[in-house]
């Protein structure tokens, strides 16, 4: 039995003065200890000196593949101008990388506000197939190895979007070799314990028909720290029953997104004359969700712009409302919604899964939101309307997107740039764990701290009921299952 001790400890939505301590037996809380209670010696004591235990922190939506790639790749987000891009990948060329990923590129940041060329490309990096990806992941550049290589590019334009993008990346991803792959999965995994996650939940396959290394996955899913809540990122609902998925979808995309102008919106954006993409017609989506329902699928969608929230919301609308609710299918990302989409919303029983710091890094009257959209900046990440209306709100990072960091989702929630869509604290705090736990169907054993309840916790150096500053905050402990899986005392 394990003693923790000398805590603060987050319970039913506060932190009580009274209760300081909690009994751990293996993967189990077994009792939580009130200042008066009797301490037995034989329970191995751990002194938490004053710190913060929240249950474990879940994120409900990431790309823990790419994310844990591009750990070892190349980060651009820092640069800004193509020469600043150039140099860095020049210096960050490692030998025994057989492709090269640059990721998290933000033309909006780079001097010349554009794409680097091919041929600067290549004059960086000649000889192996190096791709480089914007920071949202839907475009992407190559240099001109990658282009050889990569089969089935239908467009000769040097930016690649849509299938193009998917293409291009995922040739790359799937000839990576069994070790690299799981190796990924563990930079992931320490990732999330850093910023304060036990379990995450990941989709694997190409958004198309393949569930790629799904199997391999599943199969070394003990070895990791965390709990990776997998489910396939693909169309194929055969392969998913194989596979014994309950969820399917994920970023399968009904559209794009607002940074490349592909998320698919009722009116044109402000500042390119185009209203975005529909991957797919209505009757698409309709059958696609029916025969997933058919299999008892817990359905999720990526949906950014108002016309592809509708659209998906609408297919979840023609099944029956209550299966909607009970297999909580999801509106990924959910960003664009007027005021009449938010009905439309309630009445499916579809749940949002949106992720905060979205708002934080790109909402605001000066953001690229309001620079794509204008006015429309207002009608995004309604954190607040759409609880308000009934709706489940979950919270993610979309990893690698932006960072796996509970400081910084929990501060982009309380702080919304919009004063009527932040979130109190512990609604904040409840969307990133009991919600999460809800959304994974696990919420009768994970997502609160009481006796009975899986021994996943999170210990923050932090009160986040508090004004905080989300730079400042620590990891300190992570325990998964009743075992320390991350010491930074
Ligand atoms: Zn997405
Ligand atoms: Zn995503």
């Amino acid at each position: 039995m394990i003693y923790l001790y000398n805590a603060h400890i987050y319970h039913n939505a506060k932190f009580d003065a009274q209760l300081s301590g909690l009994l751990i037996d293996k993967d189990r809380i077994v009792k939580l200890c009130f200042n008066n209670d009797k301490v037995s010696h034989n329970w191995e004591k751990i002194n938490l000196n004053g710190a913060y235990v929240y249950p474990g922190f879940i994120d409900a939506h990431t790309h823990c593949f790419s994310g844990g790639l591009y750990l070892s790749g190349i980060d651009l987000s820092e640069c800004t101008s193509i020469k600043e891009v150039l140099e860095h990948i020049s210096n960050s060329l490692k030998n025994n990388q057989q492709y090269i990923f640059a990721w998290r590129f933000d033309e909006e940041k780079i001097a010349e506000k554009r794409f680097p060329n091919r041929q600067e490309l290549n004059s960086v990096c000649p000889d192996r197939p190096l791709l480089l990806r914007r920071i949202d992941g839907h475009s992407c550049v190559l240099n001109s190895k990658a282009r050889a290589i990569i089969p089935g590019l239908k467009s000769s334009n040097e930016i690649l979007i849509a299938e193009d993008n998917d293409r291009a990346v995922n040739w790359l991803q799937d000839n990576l070799s069994e070790a690299e792959i799981i190796e990924a999965y563990k930079n992931a995994a320490q990732a999330a314990l850093k910023g304060g996650f036990t379990t995450v939940h990941t989709m694997i396959g190409d958004a198309q028909m393949s569930n790629q290394h799904y199997k391999l996955v599943r199969d070394h899913l003990n070895e990791f720290p965390v709990s990776f809540e997998l489910y396939p990122q693909s169309f194929n609902i055969r392969d998913a029953l194989e596979l014994g998925a309950k969820r399917i979808g994920g970023c399968i995309l009904a559209d794009g997104s607002i940074g490349s102008h592909t998320a698919a919106m009722t009116l044109p954006y402000k500042d390119k004359n185009t209203r975005g993409i529909l991957y797919h017609n209505d009757e698409f989506w309709q059958e696609f969700v029916a025969q997933a329902h058919k299999e008892h699928l817990q359905v999720a969608v990526h949906c950014i712009g108002d016309a592809a929230i509708h659209q998906i919301n609408s297919a979840y609308a023609t099944q029956d409302r209550e299966e909607v609710k009970e297999l909580r299918d999801e509106l990924i990302h959910c960003e664009v919604t007027p005021d009449s989409l938010i009905q439309e919303i309630a009445k499916s029983g579809a749940v949002a899964v949106m992720q905060p710091a979205f708002d934080l890094l790109w909402g605001g009257n000066s953001g690229l939101y309001s620079e794509r959209l204008g006015d429309r900046y207002k009608i995004m990440n309604r954190f607040q309307s759409l609880s308000r209306q009934g709706i489940s709100i979950c919270s993610s990072s979309d990893w690698y997107v932006t960072d796996m960091n509970i400081a910084m989702s929990l501060y982009a929630l309380i702080h919304h740039h919009n004063p009527q869509e932040k979130l109190e604290p512990i609604e904040a705090i409840k969307s990133y764990t009991e919600n999460n736990s809800w959304l994974n169907h696990t919420e009768d054993s994970l997502g609160i701290i009481e006796e009975g309840y899986i021994a996943d916790l999170s210990v923050m150096d932090t009160d986040f009921t508090k004004l905080f500053d989300w730079n400042k905050v620590r990891t300190l402990l992570i325990i998964k299952d009743g075992n320390i899986v991350y010491d930074d005392r």
